[in-house]
């Protein structure tokens, strides 16, 4: 939905939030509402009729396939209550900054910290929506080095090395920055560069870098490359650093957040997945409403894969293939449409 409206499509205050969601059933509405919004969509056969089975699953009508709105995303499979998951996605999307493992272990009175570490890495895991669009316009792009803290045994830190870290960020003819990607990069090869502004920077945008060789050649990829060097930037009396203001701007709120939030606890393996929450609250800075945020991640949410506690702790890198959404067509004959004050609830079936 382009346009989602406060207290109609997500609650527009915590108080809201715990009103519309005081049951997993509620939960169950409400994602099924995100998942399949013009009704139910077989994800075995494609057919577009079902009902709702007493447990909350749903039963096609066409193959007879069971399935729950669940399946297939991240909250397939795990053990903890949806009300539970609910309250996590609103600490996580309510708060300016995020929060912590710790915090959230504290705030929902979860036994462990990896039951909580997990849940807010699943959460991170679903930030990055496939097909995003590149930056557009004038983007400053430059690498800087970011984290360095490792976890130690009996969870103190041990140093390890800090990891390049690709920054672009748009910047608007007024003033002002716009929006912002970032990832861990192999080196400052040329080959490591070029392929990050690839990633992320539409072709015919004007690329602006500082005078590092690792960036020449940006012309023959369609970019407008404007080079500044920081020499020449000496020789005018003019401060270096000021050449690429946005970049630095960003990397220093960067690592504020990961020294302040995340009081620096963060594994070189998981930074990538650290960056893309800080990306994905950067680039929605100005949304009006917090409860827009918590909208926005559920929806990402329940058009992912899961994600397993395995995987987790096993991967080293950002995924390369981007997951399939599902499909969004679909209509509703059986589930009931919502009513017109709030869409997303459903009739119980049964
Ligand atoms: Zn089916």
């Amino acid at each position: 939905m382009d346009h989602p409206h406060a207290g109609t499509h997500y609650p527009k205050s915590v108080g809201e939030f715990h009103a519309w969601f005081p049951t997993d059933a509620d939960c169950l509405d409400y994602l099924e509402w995100l998942r399949w919004p013009d009704g139910f969509v077989c994800p075995a056969c494609g057919y577009e009729r079902g009902w709702r089975l007493g447990d909350g699953r749903s039963m096609c009508s066409g193959c007879g396939g069971r399935t729950s709105v669940t399946a297939g995303t991240i909250f397939d499979r795990t053990r903890t209550p949806l009300t539970v998951w609910f309250t996590a996605c609103w600490l996580f999307a309510s708060g300016k900054d995020g929060i912590s493992a710790l915090s959230l272990k504290r705030t929902l009175e979860i036994g462990s910290y990896q039951t909580a570490w997990a849940m807010l890495h699943r959460l991170r895991s679903v930030l990055v929506r496939p097909g995003r669009n590149r930056l557009v316009g004038i983007v400053e792009v430059d690498e800087t080095y970011l984290g360095g803290e490792e976890p130690g045994l009996r969870g103190g830190r041990a140093r390890g090395k800090k990891v390049l870290t690709g920054i672009a960020v748009e910047v608007q003819e007024a003033g002002g920055f716009g929006r912002c990607r970032m990832r861990p990069l192999a080196d400052a090869s040329a080959a490591s560069l070029h392929a990050f502004v690839r990633e992320h920077v539409e072709p015919g945008a004007t690329v602006i870098t500082d005078g590092w060789q690792g960036y020449r050649g940006l012309e023959k990829q369609g970019y407008v490359h404007d080079r500044r060097s920081q020499r020449a930037a000496r020789a005018r009396g003019e401060d270096p650093h000021d050449l690429l203001p946005a970049v630095h701007r960003v990397a220093s709120l960067v690592k504020r957040w990961l020294l302040g939030t995340h009081q620096g606890s963060v594994g070189n393996a998981h930074l990538a997945s650290y960056l893309n929450e800080f990306v994905f609250r950067f680039n929605r800075r100005h949304s009006r409403s917090r409860g827009m945020v918590f909208y926005r991640v559920l929806e990402l949410a329940v058009a992912h894969n899961p994600v397993r506690y395995q995987d987790l702790i096993a991967s080293q890198q950002p995924r390369e293939v981007p997951p399939t959404p599902p499909t969004r067509r679909g209509h509703p004959p059986t589930l009931e449409r919502p009513p017109a004050d709030r869409p997303w609830r459903t009739a119980h079936s049964g």
